[in-house]
């Protein structure tokens, strides 16, 4: 019988691994197909979020329609999941469909904790959602000047560089728009106890101390977020009360609300899942797989698209190795960490390895900067544009040969 692979998430990993999964199935003649269910219609690639709070990039430019995996062979459902029976393998859907399954992956994000610490909803911009990245960019246009605060709550975080880039980006903005400002960048100690420019390793960890220096930013390592107070404008924190004029804030991760259970939630930090390593499947299900930013945590990885989406490949090439495919499982290559810098960018590549004794991934103690300079942006916009560009072309109007430059000769 026709085995049926429910992915569940729209996002960086469902994507990733449907796309390989319906690519390795047809490839292989294997009897096997592949359903994605999702919420939302559009497939977003939320870093370029940023470039529409900087850059004023249309969000229309950030997203394509999920249906666009359809061209390659996988199935879409637009409906939300409510609930996961493990025993039963199924999945219920908010229109009332019950979707049963042989294998299930599940990458469904963080989503963002703003009502964690008291005020900091109400204060400041962010570009964590594609409205408030346009909220931003008018905050940002129209600022005349001042304090501005760059606030890491909390340790991990969505993209671990995230705070590097926007603090470097409105840093070079103001300096070329000949806006006088004061940046700080507040942040606290990883759980290991890295300074928080180090989380990405010593060598990146050097090179933004570097830029920070060269930008005039201050980087001020606080021992907890105890509250924002938005109308006196003041970060509070245990040891520190800053001002600011502008407060850019960086979201504390939580688990999206369909995995808070038992079932999923990881008993000594609730913000994340139970999961088992190397393959990311759930302790007690096999055939279920947690492959979402939820996941990455407890694995040892960071909190990015990058490890997201190999750790959704490696999964998928489990699934297909169990169907019989001949593709080879998929071990962990280097990841890239892709980041604007000013106004150029720098690539930190990290060498990921698997610790067998204490089973989780290593990564931040082996990354090193590989690229610097302008082109390193170009690449980023251009990767992740092309990435999205690859759902929208099935539903482009087909080119004529004329249009093409191809002259039919008959035949
Ligand atoms: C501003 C910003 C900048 C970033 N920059 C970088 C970067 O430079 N490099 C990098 O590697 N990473 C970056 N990241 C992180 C990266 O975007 C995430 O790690 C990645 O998108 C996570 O993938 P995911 O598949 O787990 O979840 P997501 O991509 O967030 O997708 C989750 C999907 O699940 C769907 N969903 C949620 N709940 C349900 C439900 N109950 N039922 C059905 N569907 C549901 C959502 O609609 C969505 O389609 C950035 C993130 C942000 C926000």
């Amino acid at each position: 019988m026709t085995k049926k692979i429910v992915v569940v998430g729209g996002g960086v990993g469902g994507v990733a691994s449907s796309l390989m999964l319906a690519d390795e199935i047809r490839s292989n003649r294997l009897d096997a197909e592949v359903l994605l269910v999702s919420k939302s219609e559009h497939h977003y690639m939320p870093p370029l979020w940023l470039d529409v709070a900087v850059d004023g990039l249309d969000v229309e430019k950030t997203r394509a329609p999920l249906r666009g995996v359809e061209y390659y062979g996988v199935k879409t459902l637009i409906d939300e999941v409510v609930s996961i029976d493990l025993a039963e393998r199924e999945i219920a859907t908010r229109s009332g469909r019950r979707i049963s399954y042989d294998y299930l992956l599940i990458a469904l994000g963080t989503v963002n904790g703003w009502s964690e610490y008291p005020g900091l909803e109400e204060a400041g911009w962010h570009n964590y959602d594609p409205e408030s990245a346009r909220a931003f960019n008018r905050a940002i246009k129209t600022f005349r000047g001042g304090r501005i605060v760059v606030l890491v709550p909390e340790l991990p975080h969505r993209c671990g560089i995230y705070p590097l880039e926007i603090t470097t980006l409105l840093a070079h903005y103001y300096k070329v728009k000949g806006v006088k400002v004061d940046i700080k960048y507040v942040a606290p100690r990883s759980m290991l106890g890295y300074h928080p420019l180090d989380i990405l390793g010593p060598d990146i960890g050097r090179l933004a101390r570097e830029i920070l220096e060269g930008y005039g930013v201050e980087v001020i390592v606080h021992k907890g977020l105890e509250r924002v107070d938005p109308e006196k404008r003041v970060v509070v924190t245990k040891d520190a009360e800053i001002e600011y004029d502008m407060l850019v804030k960086v979201p504390p991760p939580r688990l999206p609300p369909l995995l808070r259970s038992p079932d999923f939630q990881l008993g000594d930090d609730k913000r994340f899942t139970r999961i088992r390593t190397p393959h990311f499947q759930h302790p007690e299900y096999d055939e279920v797989y947690l492959t979402g930013e939820h996941s990455m945590k407890p694995a040892g990885l960071g909190l990015a698209g990058v490890f997201v989406h190999f750790a959704s490949i490696r999964a998928a090439s489990m699934i297909l190795e169990d169907l019989g495919s001949v593709y080879s499982l998929y071990d962990y290559p280097p990841v890239h960490c892709v980041a604007y810098i000013g106004n150029g960018g720098l690539i930190g590549s990290c060498e990921v390895t698997y610790d067998e004794g204490k089973g989780h991934y290593r990564w931040n103690d082996r990354c090193y900067v590989t690229l610097r300079g302008p082109m390193v942006k170009i690449l980023k916009r251009t990767f992740y544009m092309s990435w999205l560009g690859r759902l929208r072309f099935p539903h482009a109007p087909k080119p004529s040969l004329r249009e093409l430059g191809v002259e039919a000769h008959g035949g």
